[in-house]
């Protein structure tokens, strides 16, 4: 391997580099756990994402807003939108972020937004990415090319090192080889050729090599017990509908089983991962409460906005009607019945719920005719 100055080490050195983005150390003896959806759909999807990667002991929530899509007419990303649901959910769950920058528009978008910069595998051998990259000086995690080398790859990695920004984390994710049955071939032995040729962290992502759900989690284990510092894995609150790779997303469940599992599996290879602290009965399920209050005033403040906006469609004079708002409720108290949720509970609620809307309504309406009456002055 030639021309490795800056990423390669010396025959038998065994120096490794340890990246530290906030209080997060890639390269150490913590193996660090990166959960998220492929792409991020909504703002909802990537709250319920956090949470759970949270609650695995995940440490970075990731989440592509741009996507660089095998076909053009594959669902492309939120893009700005989505950089913000992205931050604001991770914020929200005390987690680091990474998203994908494609080019440098996408670069220069996210690079005071996010905490890592992800360089997919199709743009692993940009050389222009690469350089803009390394002037940045943002740690980057730099896929693997679909066909490339390892030294190949290790010298993409050099192109960052070689413009000054020392905090490259490499991440394997399956090549291409005849076969056919997964979407890649996962090179885990590429793990431990790194590990002999270069002092960077290297992470495994199994969920792009395997394709499919069920072949992650085993994946992942062996990703570790092979001596990766890390594991960037896909999962969906509903991975059947997704966008995006759903269907080699973990499930809420089975992304919070691996990082259980994760607790074992490095106990026996020398590593650590920790789950965050063991809440008791009581505490998770306040917890619970209150992501469920979160959900109620999200919705009441939609509901809100639409309140708003009926105001403009409506007369004065039309504003209370006694009938439509018996029939909802009539509605919502047999929706009620059937959830086992007690109905003079949600009578009592939606009472309160439509005297504030009308009233709303009204303040409103009088808001607008008094500006309008100032106006004809
Ligand atoms: C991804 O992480 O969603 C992605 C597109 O990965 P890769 O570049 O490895 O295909
Ligand atoms: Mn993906």
């Amino acid at each position: 391997m030639k021309d490795l100055l800056l990423a390669g080490i010396q025959p038998g050195c065994t120096q490794r580099t340890e990246i530290t983005v906030k209080d997060v150390t890639f390269g150490g003896k913590e193996v660090v756990l990166i959960g998220g959806p492929c792409a991020v759909e909504s703002y909802e999807q990537v709250k319920k994402a956090a949470q759970v990667v949270k609650r695995a002991g995940g440490k970075v929530l990731r989440g592509g807003i741009f996507k660089p899509r095998s076909s053009p007419y594959s669902f492309q990303g939120l893009g700005e939108e989505g950089l913000e649901y992205l931050v604001r959910a991770a914020k929200e769950n005390d987690l680091l972020t990474v998203t994908e920058a494609l080019d440098d528009e996408s670069l220069e978008l996210i690079k005071d937004k996010v905490d890592i910069i992800q360089i997919g595998a199709r743009n692993m051998q940009n050389f222009q990415l690469l350089k803009r990259a390394g002037k940045l000086g943002n740690p980057i995690i730099l896929k693997r090319g679909l066909a490339a080398t390892i030294e190949e790859w290790l010298l993409a990695a050099e192109y960052i090192l070689a413009e000054g920004n020392s905090q490259v984390i490499l991440c394997e994710r399956g090549i291409r080889t005849f076969e056919t049955s997964t979407r890649n071939t996962l090179d885990l032995s590429a793990v431990g050729v790194v590990k002999a040729l270069s002092h960077l962290p290297i992470i495994v992502d199994p969920s792009h090599a395997a394709g499919k759900r069920h072949l992650v989690p085993a994946l992942a284990k062996a990703a570790i017990v092979a001596g990766a510092d890390g594991l960037l894995v896909e999962m969906h609150p509903d991975p059947d509908n997704a966008q995006s790779d759903g269907a080699q997303s973990l499930t809420s469940e089975q992304f919070e089983e691996l990082g259980r599992e994760l607790r074992e599996v490095t106990k026996i290879s020398g590593r650590t991962f920790s789950l965050p602290g063991r809440l008791t009965n009581l505490q998770s399920m306040r917890e619970k409460i209150d992501e469920i209050d979160q959900d109620i005033i999200e919705f009441l403040a939609e509901r809100m906005k639409v309140v708003k906006q009926i105001a403009d469609e409506k007369s004065l004079d039309k504003i209370r009607d006694v009938n439509r708002e018996r029939e909802v409720i009539q509605k919502l108290v047999s929706v009620a019945e059937n959830l086992e949720c007690p109905p003079e509970l949600i009578r009592e609620i939606y009472l309160r719920i439509f005297d504030y809307g009308v009233e709303f309504q009204f303040e409103t309406k009088r808001m607008k005719e008094a500006k309008l009456s100032v106006g004809s002055y």
